[in-house]
């Protein structure tokens, strides 16, 4: 069976050129993947995808048909792709013997994939039918503000318990900014809060820590226990590099699917 690979992440982070690059990385090793465009308002894909949302909805008709702003569009246009999503996972299924990859790509606004209802109906009917891991990439040269880079763990936390699936953060662009630092924070909270005392942002003019540097404090803590539960990648998808890592991370987690999610799975049945 092919492992799917929900890939999510912040408008800019880089999700579409990391979605072409392991694409064409699947492609160069002779194992093209299967992938999915669930985003109907970009405007063109570098890569091929084998089903498009932009296909079967016309996002700018739907605004005018239902007198929606681009958000609402977009939702809209997602909510009429999902009553279809059995003819997909069909068609999916039908290719299931010959790919090891599905790669979903998610609308860029990341909201609307995972809090709206189409959204956890795409992941669980994906995630029910194949091993399946989120791939939730980040900007790390934007990630550096130690709180910026807590309300994106948070948001990367939210998301691994509402999805429950194996989880992999993909550190992106490390061609500017390596992700050492990130890995550092994660594994040692007093890094991270030494870094929270000294920065700008969470210290006011005479250098005493604000209110945001104590709350950020305190979740560091609490973050403690999330990191223990994911793996954490350092990719470049311009340059290519960290993407082997990246894979060998997914492999891990078809383990960790069938050891934790597919259990879960076969007692909610
Ligand atoms: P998306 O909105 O998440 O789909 O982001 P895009 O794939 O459109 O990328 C946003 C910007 O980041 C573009 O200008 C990309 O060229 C750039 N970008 C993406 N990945 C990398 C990377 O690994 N390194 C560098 N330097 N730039 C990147």
């Amino acid at each position: 069976k092919p492992i799917v690979i929900i890939t999510i992440g912040m408008a800019g982070a880089g999700k579409s050129t990391f979605v072409n690059r392991i694409s064409s990385h699947l492609g160069s090793q002779n194992k093209p993947p299967y992938v999915l465009n669930l985003d109907p308002a970009v405007a063109a894909t570098a890569f091929e995808s084998n089903i498009d949302i932009r296909d079967t909805v016309n996002y700018h008709e739907v605004m005018k048909q239902y007198n929606l702003g681009p958000n609402g569009g977009i939702l809209t246009a997602l909510n009429l792709f999902t009553t279809k999503f059995d003819q997909v996972l069909d068609l999916v299924e039908k290719r299931a013997d010959t790919v090891d990859y599905v790669i979903l790509d998610t609308p860029g606004q990341i909201e609307i994939f995972t809090w709206s209802a189409s959204g956890a109906i795409i992941t669980d009917a994906m995630a029910s039918s194949f091993p399946a891991v989120v791939a939730y990439v980040i900007d790390t040269p934007r990630t550096m503000a130690p709180a910026t880079f807590m309300s994106n763990m948070l948001y990367a936390c939210s998301i691994l318990y509402k999805t429950k699936l194996p989880f992999i953060l993909v550190f992106n662009k490390t061609d500017v900014q390596p992700h050492g630092f990130a890995v550092e924070w994660m594994q040692d909270f007093e890094a991270f809060q030494t870094a929270l005392a000294s920065h700008r942002d969470t210290n006011d003019e005479d250098g005493e820590p604000t209110y945001m540097n104590s709350l950020m404090n305190s979740m560091s803590l609490v973050l403690d226990e999330f990191y223990k539960n994911l793996k954490a990648v350092g990719v470049s998808s311009v340059t290519g590099d960290g993407i082997m890592e990246f894979f060998e991370a997914v492999d891990a987690s078809r383990e960790e699917y069938e050891r934790d999610y597919l259990p879960e799975l076969e007692r909610a049945r």
